[in-house]
């Protein structure tokens, strides 16, 4: 059941810029996400096993931001602003709450920079709002060679049409946010693909990593960060419980890699990420794409 909550706060200032995505603040419209992706980490016994049902929206969210933005206009404290890190800014109540869109206004409206990540094709509704605010924001003086005030990724962790509609049941499938990415170049926006997770032995294989790669270029993506896959707790609603069920279903052979791979911890080797790492770079040398969204 969908819940209406009031909140105190929910511009939330980071204690270090984020190192990926270049976001100083984060902001979330709603709490729980409807794509319902099954490694998701914000997933728990909070919002239970369908993060659709377990959803809130924050009633008063435009008028908070609003007072926070202000008090952050006044001192000069401009920065990235992530809308959507704890869920997807453009699930399907927006279509009805229409909160991000009040908050990019907001945002426009004191001008901070804006960063985006999704994976719903609902963000192309506010492509004149985006313009906007690319065009006018206030970029901190250490990232202006970025001469950007909005950027924006879209999120793909396989091209597997099957494997997404299991993994992420409420997101667009894989070749629709491909071309969103080549939609969002076409309007002129700085635009990347957060290949994040890439999936152990599913999609983190040399021939799946580069279909991903070689299609991020073909959509003409800026960008494309590469990731690993990160899985918590034992819990009915948990990201790992879920993702080794989804395991069961999708290949059973596969349960016992990961259990070796993860054993009781929610990340791979620090051998198994420097693997992917050089994999990653050395695809993204082979298709001239940038692996950093500052070049
Ligand atoms: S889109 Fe992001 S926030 Fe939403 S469920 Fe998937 S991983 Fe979680």
């Amino acid at each position: 059941m969908l819940h209406l909550k009031q909140v105190k706060t929910v511009l939330n200032k980071h204690k270090k810029r984020d190192s990926w995505f270049l976001d100083d603040y984060s902001v979330n419209p709603y709490e729980g996400c409807s794509c319902n992706c099954l490694y998701c980490y914000i997933r728990g016994s909070k919002y239970g096993e369908n993060m659709d049902e377990g959803l809130a929206v924050k009633t008063n969210a435009l008028e908070v931001l609003e007072k926070q933005l202000a008090a952050r206009a006044k001192k000069g404290q401009y920065g990235f602003v992530a809308v959507g890190s704890g869920t997807d800014a453009y699930i399907h109540h927006e279509k009805q709450y229409r909160l991000t869109e009040g908050m990019l206004k907001l945002l426009l409206k004191y001008r901070f920079p804006v960063f985006i990540s999704t994976k719903c094709t609902l963000i192309t509704r506010d492509i004149e709002l985006l313009k906007e605010i690319d065009k006018n924001a206030i970029v901190p003086d250490d990232l202006k060679a970025l001469k950007r005030g909005l950027i924006l990724s879209v999120s793909v962790s396989t091209l597997h049409e099957g494997i997404s509609n299991m993994l992420e049941p409420g997101a667009a499938l894989p070749l629709q946010r491909l071309e969103l990415v080549k939609r969002l170049k076409q309007e002129g926006f700085l635009v990347g693909i957060n290949a994040i997770p890439i999936l152990p032995y599913i999609s983190d294989t040399e021939e799946e990593l580069e279909k991903i790669i070689a299609a991020a270029k073909e959509s003409g993506a800026d960008y494309i960060l590469v990731g690993g896959l990160t899985l918590f707790g034992t819990g009915i609603a948990d990201s790992k419980t879920l993702f080794y069920k989804f395991l069961e279903r999708y290949d059973s052979s596969l349960l016992t890699k990961y259990q070796q791979l993860y054993g009781s911890n929610p990340y791979t080797s620090f051998r198994y990420q420097n693997e992917l790492k050089e994999k990653a770079q050395r695809l993204c040398r082979k298709y001239q794409v940038r692996n950093t969204i500052l070049e």
